[in-house]
């Protein structure tokens, strides 16, 4: 009766997590959203056009005036040279775009090469759309894949590669020789990049994003993919750029006409305003970023905490075996929301059929007030781990 994939699946962690943390009253570290509630003007400018503007269907690749501020804020911020009209297709999310970008480009037993801790959503999404994933373990703390590794998964059978730089849940940045190593594989094996950039803005410490696209023979073999929700801490937004060489671009296209067609005028004119107004704004948020990371960093480390490095994205790990924790990370954090009030991310999650992790992922994109009580909480989680495991002991 039902589809098999959807039938084993489980709920994604973060609605698991987002609904404990509001049925129990907790301080949300766990799913990746913005205490504050993102830049005026553009929530301002949103509101004006709801009011005043178009609210009927806007053209099915996305509204001209936005596709126009992607691609200059690309050439602007990255040096790509993307052709509004024939290679960016505006996407509800970068959800949305993910699921085109499957569904378009494979069939069934076609292989897909993914990096693990994945993403949650690229996996389901890649066998629904009839692909086989071939899968590539990194290891905490560098994260990084090599030539054996890349050798192990392509083969004649290889479609696509998913890549997530900054990466979600591990927050480090693909370093450029492993981006020239994966492009030289895909250029090999005629694989296309489906390429999940959501946190190309959110990097620290000089690190910078340079896209896959520029990469030697990867311009007509890539597709990008951008975030508004994460550009400009409006994840509600669901607003996804998608970006590709017009053959790419043409053949993605017939799949987002039939998942959403199109995403709300009102956010994408605003969107397109604050990708043109946005300067200060691109400057000052990674900054404040890594002001609040160091601060739950510290905070962590003082409490004796092992605390991963995080290079992007809203997100830092810590590890709990290294931490004195004897407690897998899905047993810790659902006492860390039940009995100490604090929610986090199990990063097991990010892996196939669950292998039990030691790493728990926060988010730091909080107030100040909510990281220190968060500190707190999670202190007293480990308080009471440590002390049911003394007594199972006993
Ligand atoms: N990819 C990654 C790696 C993400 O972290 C997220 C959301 N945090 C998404 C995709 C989804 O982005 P959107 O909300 O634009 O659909
Ligand atoms: N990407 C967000 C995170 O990693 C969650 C997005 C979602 O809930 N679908 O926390």
């Amino acid at each position: 009766m039902a589809n098999p994939i959807y039938q084993a699946l489980p709920t994604t962690i973060f609605a698991v997590m987002s609904g404990l943390a509001r049925e129990l009253g907790a301080i949300n570290l766990g799913q990746g959203f913005p205490d504050e509630p993102g830049p005026r003007a553009i929530r301002e400018k949103a509101a004006q056009e709801l009011l005043d503007g178009d609210n009927q269907y806007p053209p099915m690749p996305g509204l001209p005036e936005l596709r126009q501020a992607v691609a200059a804020h690309y050439r602007r911020t990255q040096g790509l040279d993307l052709d509004w009209a024939s290679e960016v297709t505006v996407t509800s999310g970068a959800t949305e775009a993910l699921a085109c970008a499957f569904l378009a480009l494979l069939e069934a037993g076609d292989e897909a090469v993914l990096f693990q801790p994945t993403y949650d959503s690229y996996l389901p999404m890649v066998r629904r759309a009839g692909g086989v994933g071939k899968l590539v373990r990194l290891q905490p703390p560098a994260w990084r894949f090599d030539r054996v590794a890349l050798e192990a998964v392509f083969s004649e059978r290889t479609k696509i590669v998913v890549l997530n730089t900054p990466l979600n849940p591990a927050a480090s940045v693909c370093p450029d020789e492993d981006l020239a190593l994966l492009a030289e594989f895909c250029v090999r094996h005629d694989a296309v990049a489906v390429c999940d950039e959501v946190w190309e803005h959110v990097v620290f410490d000089g690190h910078g994003h340079r896209p896959l696209i520029s990469y030697p023979g990867m311009r007509e073999r890539t597709v990008k993919i951008g975030s508004a929700g994460k550009m400009f801490a409006l994840t509600g937004w669901k607003v996804g750029f998608l970006m590709a060489a017009p053959p790419l671009t043409q053949l993605l296209s017939k799949a987002h006409q039939f998942l959403t067609f199109t995403t709300p005028p009102m956010l994408q004119t605003a969107v397109a305003w604050g990708l043109a107004n946005s300067d200060d704004w691109f400057a000052a948020m990674p900054l404040d970023l890594a002001r609040s990371r160091d601060r739950l960093t510290e905070g962590l480390r003082r409490e004796g905490f092992a605390v991963l490095d995080s290079q992007g994205t809203y997100f830092l790990n810590i590890d709990l075996a290294g931490s004195g924790v004897f407690e897998d990370d899905m047993a810790f954090c659902l006492r860390a929301v039940k009995e100490a009030g604090v929610a986090a991310i199990p990063v097991s999650a990010f892996y196939e059929a669950a292998p039990v992790t030691s790493i728990v992922r926060l988010c730091f994109a909080k107030r100040d007030e909510t990281l220190d009580e968060g500190v707190r909480r999670l202190a007293k989680a480990r308080d009471l781990s440590l002390r049911a495991h003394n007594s199972a002991g006993r």
